[in-house]
């Protein structure tokens, strides 16, 4: 399978820890924004005329801010130029603040099947202090009004003060909705040049270890409920994993378009520019707007799957990696698999981390990364 990755750069107000390609201020460039989004998914099918796409996905920024028409338009000629699985997973990421009933019908009528809320915490004052745009309550109507939808919502961990309790009362709201088949909690990444950074420097945060806590406790809740843990920030019910990402983590192919978005096609990655005035000239002049492009073959695209597939609850399965590169992963990574054994389940037919380790996976996936490099 593939996969469809289309970017939506435009937010209402910048959240104080985000450092993505999103731009609260430069909503009137949307008309032209997406004029060249639609010539760039033209352009980009030209050459994908003979693959299979089983997902699409909208991210951002914020894909509900914009008028749903763009989001329409998108869709239409994604199913015009690409060749669409008609069971496709169409997901359209959404913050609360922006929705409405009339959003909701162009969506539906548009194909997007599925929907990720952006919630965080169900603390309306952490919410504030983070510049987000919405309030608890305003999750609350986002939620009831995609109450016929297949959801995932959105939780982070490591806020600003957060106690365990916090965020047993996010989960507690988040999971008491039947809709919500799918949770992501991620952790909190103070980057420099963000507002939350200068937060990170006055110790307001949690650190390290508290945040690890939390982690514990969110997979044990959540368990509880019914959300398996499939990779180390995604949580869902049976039957409801999100392919687009396990596409993804399985260094699946995906076609990424609009401005920052990446692609993966034939073993070239590649990315476009984060500059919504670059991105526009580039495609008004028919050419790519691409500021980074690579060939990831041999032992780097060895490296790239342990890396991608460790990050799973499943791990590596022997007989993919086999089929993907034609040699065996104990033998590939065997200094790797030595030096870490006591935290790898090794198995007949797979080797992954073991649970209470994939939180602390990194100084892992070094090991995995370094020996082939
Ligand atoms: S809504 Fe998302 S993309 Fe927009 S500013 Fe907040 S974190 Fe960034």
């Amino acid at each position: 399978m593939a996969g469809i990755y289309v970017h939506v750069p435009f937010c209402k107000q910048k959240c104080s820890y985000c450092d993505f390609a999103s731009f609260p201020r430069e909503i009137g460039k949307a008309e032209a924004y997406f004029a060249c989004l639609y010539k760039e998914l033209k352009a980009r099918s030209l050459s994908l005329k003979d693959k299979k796409f089983s997902t699409v996905y909208f991210g951002g920024g914020t894909p509900s801010f914009v008028e749903p028409k763009y989001i329409y338009g998108a869709l239409k000629q994604i199913y015009t130029c690409f060749n669409v699985d008609k069971n496709a997973e169409i997901t359209l990421e959404v913050n609360p603040g922006t929705i409405d009933e009339n959003k909701l019908k162009v969506y539906k009528n548009a194909g997007v099947n599925r929907f990720s809320v952006g919630l965080q915490t169900a603390n309306d004052k952490t919410l504030y202090s983070i510049n987000r745009i919405h309030t608890v309550e305003d999750f609350k109507r986002a939620i009831e009004l995609l109450k016929d939808y297949n959801v995932s919502v959105d939780v982070m961990i490591g806020l600003p003060d957060e106690t365990v309790s916090d965020v047993k009362n996010t989960l507690d709201l988040a999971t008491s909705y039947p809709q919500v088949k799918h949770v992501s909690v991620y952790a909190l990444k103070a980057e420099e040049g963000t507002p939350m950074f200068t937060r990170y420097l006055n110790g307001e945060l949690p650190d390290d270890d508290e945040v690890a806590d939390i982690y514990d406790f969110v997979v044990d809740y959540l368990s509880k409920k019914g959300y398996n843990r499939y990779e180390v920030s995604n949580f869902a019910k049976e039957g409801y994993q999100s392919k687009h990402n396990k596409n993804y983590w399985a260094r699946g192919e995906y076609i990424g378009v609009g401005v920052g978005a990446s692609s993966f096609i034939e073993g070239r990655r590649f990315t476009n520019t984060e500059s919504i005035d670059e991105y526009v000239h580039a495609i008004l002049n028919g050419k790519v707007a691409e500021v980074f492009s690579e060939n990831v073959c041999g032992d780097d695209a060895k490296a790239e799957y342990a890396m991608l597939a460790l990050r799973t609850a499943n791990g590596v399965d022997f007989n993919d990696y086999k089929n993907a590169f034609g040699s065996d992963f104990s033998a590939d990574f065997k200094n790797s698999i030595k030096a870490n054994g006591k935290y790898l389940d090794i198995l007949d037919s797979c080797i992954k981390i073991k649970d209470k380790y994939l939180y602390v996976q990194n100084s892992i996936l070094v090991d995995f990364i370094s020996e082939k490099q």
